[in-house]
């Protein structure tokens, strides 16, 4: 039977992008349909606008650090409609150059909504980038599903539709002055800093007793510190109960009886896959919970030349692995050439000031494995022996006992998300504790420090 196309990628994110444009430049014939904004989470409501923020965040500390180096820099006033409007010239010029790639490698673009009417056909419907979109039915050998995932929200709270998520935050007409944001991952973390960073006073509700569970513990205590030193209202082992408006904004009241009027509530509880109006059911692709689509080892699904990639099956929802998965797939199946990434040492990093990021196994999970040493330092950097500035870098490896591999890297300080992604190469290439003692540290830096440790500061697991 012939198709209209060999490949049909629903979604044109980062991974759905990379999938089309890899498989295009293999001689496939690829489509790939977009209804929202080229570019998908990461460039538009995510990691791309999310950075901008948390460099404007950081203007104003830093010229109130300057002082101690003999400045006289006033931190003045933010411009949040002005930041917003930058922000967007950006992320358009950012759009259209996705779409150019795609063009460039010769894909055919639609600008609409994709539903399945079996496991092989398309129908394509008008959506928010294209009302007027003529609807027509495409059909393909092989369909990729990368339409990755959107914020949860909480309908089991009193008021929580009066409460935004981050598909609301990056476009507020306004700095709220009071915000409550719920949820100590990822999203709640980073938001905090930004939003105190330009002034607003913040309130930080989540229900473990340190944010970012998943984390090392080391680490988490460490930004525990950090969010309480920027002056950020910690509210651990607890959740929101009710949000009610008031003529001057909400009062919001939490589960251990806590309440407090704030000018807006962020829910930033987690994120879940985008199947709903897919038309999954007219195929044989299977999901589990929250609605995830589960995929085996080469991304396929339980339907046969259907396969998944990316935040909708809800594995590690971070950007660059959607892209290695959409790239190894488009390689599989139209370059005749496997590669081998490694899903096992993603570097993550957490954009707070400071900020975190971490490579490999924390040390709880180092110790389940078998015994590891631990090598643990903090310092004051450079930067805040003079700025006066009360902020600690922490630095930590986690060394396998038996083979002397390092198989963790952690660390919280300036800079740390830029190391990281180097020491990510040590990690995935398996190299030694002794490998690292051999490396000539690079002065005057906190980096230096990685290659330095030389006293075990203890032993975690079975003795
Ligand atoms: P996270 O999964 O990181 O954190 C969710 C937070 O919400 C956790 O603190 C969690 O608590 C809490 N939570 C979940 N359910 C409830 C509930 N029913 N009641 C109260 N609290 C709840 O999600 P985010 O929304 O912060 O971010 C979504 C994802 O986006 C991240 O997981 C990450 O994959 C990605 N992301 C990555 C970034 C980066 O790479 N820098 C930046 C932003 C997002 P608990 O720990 O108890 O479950």
């Amino acid at each position: 039977m012939a198709y209209d196309f060999d490949l049909f990628v629903i979604g044109g994110g980062s991974g759905g992008v990379r999938c089309a444009r890899i498989a295009a430049t293999h001689g496939a014939r690829v489509a790939v349909a977009e209804s929202r904004h080229w570019g998908g989470t990461c460039v538009n409501l995510g990691c791309v606008p999310k950075k901008m923020m948390v460099q404007a965040s950081e203007y104003g500390a830093q010229a109130v650090d300057s002082h101690g180096f003999g400045w006289n820099t006033e931190p003045g006033t933010h411009d949040w409609p002005q930041l917003i409007a930058a922000k967007d010239r950006e992320i358009g010029r950012l759009n259209g150059t996705y779409a150019k790639l795609l063009e460039g490698a010769g894909v055919t673009r639609f600008e609409a909504h994709a539903r399945f009417e079996d496991a092989h056909a398309l129908l394509l419907q008008p959506g928010p980038l294209d009302a007027r979109f003529e609807p027509r039915r495409v059909t393909a050998e092989r369909i990729v599903i990368a339409v990755g995932g959107h914020p949860v929200v909480q309908p089991h709270i009193e008021g929580y539709e009066l409460g935004i998520t981050s598909d609301q935050v990056f476009h507020l007409p306004e700095r709220p002055r009071h915000i409550t944001i719920v949820g100590g991952g990822y999203i709640g973390v980073e938001f905090s800093g930004i939003f105190e960073g330009l002034g607003s006073e913040v309130q930080l509700v989540y229900r473990q007793l340190l944010p970012l569970r998943g984390f090392d513990e080391d680490l988490r205590t460490g930004l525990h510190d950090a969010l309480l030193a920027r002056g950020i209202g910690l509210h651990p082992g607890t959740e929101m109960h009710r949000i009610q408006r008031r003529a001057d904004g909400f009062l919001c009241t939490l589960s251990d009886g806590q309440a407090w009027r704030t000018d807006l509530v962020f829910f930033a509880v987690g994120r879940t896959p985008n199947i709903r109006g897919l038309g999954l059911d007219r195929t044989g692709v299977a999901t589990a919970e929250h609605g995830r689509i589960v995929v085996d080892a080469d991304s396929e699904t339980a339907e046969p030349g259907i396969f998944a990639i990316g935040d909708v099956t809800n594995r590690q929802n971070l950007t660059p692995v959607a892209i290695a998965e959409g790239h190894i797939l488009a390689d599989r199946l139209y370059g005749g050439r496997p590669r081998d990434w490694s899903f096992d040492t993603v570097p993550k990093a957490v954009f707070f000031s400071p900020p975190l990021a971490s490579v490999g196994l924390n040390e709880a999970e180092a110790a389940e494995r078998g015994a590891a040493d631990i090598y643990l330092t903090r310092f004051t950097p450079m930067r805040h022996t003079l700025s006066g500035r009360d902020r600690k870098t922490l630095m930590k490896l986690v060394v396998d006992q038996a083979s002397q591999r390092v198989v963790g890297v952690h660390m919280l300080g300036d800079d740390a998300p830029e190391i990281m992604q180097g020491l990510a190469i040590a990690v995935t290439a398996g190299l030694s504790k002794a490998d690292f003692d051999r490396t000539v540290g690079l002065h005057p830096t906190s980096a230096e420090e990685f290659v330095t440790l030389r006293t075990r500061t203890r032993v975690a697991g079975p003795a």
